[in-house]
């Protein structure tokens, strides 16, 4: 039986360790931290032990690879789609955006005409905006800002439209991102099936979501989760890879390891001959894009939504989970691209979100207590040409596989982006076994996969 070391217990890994368990293979998962998940996990609140994630994250209809592998493992039913996003203005007035039962594009038409905060002009510059991007080839990658400028964008529908959706879905800002991971957004999210916008959200934490049900089905398959298991590096035999050794000094062999790990953690752990090879050093030329959430717990309940999307803000989502604890009525507040908060200190950022949400929610809520939390790395910017750094899942070293959402994915640094790369991989690794299996799946709507 094949063995296979996937290093790195983020959703890559496990996406990989589950699409190669399932076809036979013998897989042993080794995490550094005490959980599973990755960036997308959960951290024990000090004041209540409840688990608390990290940040708040959202997937879309889009990402299929994403909602296969949580049926896979049996964790779809803790993500609840959100038939309507409710968008917010500094004003208070919010709109409803939801879709008519119509094929895509038009499903969202009426939506965006509904939008209160943008003029009726606004909304035809946007709709010639997104014609257009639609039209663009999937594959070039310019500067969008110019782009924008060309085809009519204003400095309000940038603000108020383009800036809202690529922020937070990309990490960056309209400014520093490139067309293709722009145009992905638009093209696959809202115009190619009236599914691809649904956004859902999981109704427990990352850390229970990637939790008791995945670790029953890593048991059914056989794979070894090994938790505090910090990999110190790989270890070479000529040109394979022979296994890896610990920092606790113990070293394990296998026929395949798969390396998925974060893009600034990868080249550290080659021995050195490896390291410069052009598909790792690659990862170096990568940059991050910080996010900050801001939790916030307050002694009644703020709005009655769900989640609340904001225009012309410093906030950029709410994410409220209700009365979590007696009396205690927990919010997050989402910053992406949160690099004009550097340098103010958790203390002004609190500041600057609860003032922020007294006047937006004017309940008079007190708040009781807040976590100020900025994830430096959270992903690598989605900057013009960004895939020439971006390696595939096969390396020159023939029995070492890479993994990752910054791996060419074809996908922006996303659960999905994740996901997928860790399938990539599986498919590379069970290819090399003479099993032609497709693990990626195909697009909504059918499309032949992209990657
Ligand atoms: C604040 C924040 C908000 C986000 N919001 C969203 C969102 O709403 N929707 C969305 O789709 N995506 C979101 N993302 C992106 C998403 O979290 C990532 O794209 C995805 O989780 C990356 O998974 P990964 O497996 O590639 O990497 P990681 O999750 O980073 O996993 C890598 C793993 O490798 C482990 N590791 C590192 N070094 C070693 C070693 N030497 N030995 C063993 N293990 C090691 C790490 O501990 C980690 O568990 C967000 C990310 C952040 C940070």
């Amino acid at each position: 039986m094949t063995t296979a070391l996937i290093v790195g217990g983020g959703l890559a890994g496990l996406a990989a360790a589950s699409a190669l368990a399932r076809r036979g293979v013998r897989v042993t998962v080794l995490e550094s931290r005490p959980r599973l998940g990755g960036r997308a996990g959960s951290f024990p609140d000090a004041a209540t032990g409840l688990l608390l994630d990290a940040c708040q994250h959202v997937s879309m209809g889009c990402c299929i690879n994403l909602a296969h592998f949580a049926r896979t493992v049996g964790i779809d039913h803790h993500l609840e789609p959100q038939p309507v996003l409710y968008f917010m203005t500094p004003d208070r007035r919010v709109s409803r955006f939801a879709a008519d039962p119509w094929p895509a594009p038009f499903h969202l038409g009426r939506a965006l005409l509904g939008a209160h905060y943008l003029t009726p002009v606004e909304k035809l510059r946007i709709a010639y905006g997104l014609v257009m991007l639609r039209q663009t080839s999937p594959d070039i990658d310019p500067p969008l800002r110019p782009w924008l400028d060309r085809h009519r964008q204003t400095a309000r529908t940038l603000d108020r439209f383009w800036g809202v959706v690529l922020t937070s879905a990309l990490n960056e800002t309209v400014d520093r991102v490139g067309l293709k991971y722009a145009r992905k957004v638009f093209v696959d999210g809202f115009m190619t099936h009236r599914d691809g916008f649904t956004v859902e959200v999981p109704r427990v934490p990352l850390g229970r979501l990637y939790g008791a049900e995945l670790r029953d089905f890593f048991t059914r398959h056989g794979v070894e989760v090994r938790e505090n298991a910090g990999v110190k590096d790989l270890l070479a035999d000529g040109p394979r890879v022979a296994g890896v050794s610990l920092r606790d000094g113990s070293t394990l062999a296998a026929d395949e390891v798969v390396l998925a790990v974060p893009f600034d953690r990868v080249r550290g752990l080659l021995p050195g001959a490896w390291a410069d090879l052009p598909c790792f050093a690659a990862a170096g030329r990568l940059t991050p894009s910080p996010i900050t959430s801001v939790h916030m717990w307050y002694d009644r309940a703020v709005t009655p939504l769900p989640h609340v999307v904001f225009v012309d803000c410093l906030s950029q989502w709410l994410f409220n989970r209700g009365e979590t604890s007696p009396g205690e009525f927990y919010v997050q507040v989402v910053v992406s691209a949160a690099r004009p908060l550097k340098g103010l200190g958790r203390d002004e950022v609190e500041k600057r979100v609860a003032a922020e949400l007294a006047r937006l929610f004017p309940v008079g809520a007190k708040l009781l207590r807040s976590k100020v939390v900025t994830e430096h790395t959270a992903t690598f910017s989605a900057v013009p040409g960004v895939d020439d750094h971006r390696p595939a899942q096969a390396t020159p070293v023939e029995n070492l596989t890479l993994a990752g959402d910054w791996t060419r994915t074809g996908w922006p640094a996303t659960m999905e982006g994740a996901v997928r790369s860790g399938y990539l991989a599986a498919e590379v690794i069970l290819r090399r076994r003479g099993d032609a299996t497709a693990c990626v799946q195909p697009e909504l709507g059918g499309r032949p996969r992209a990657a």
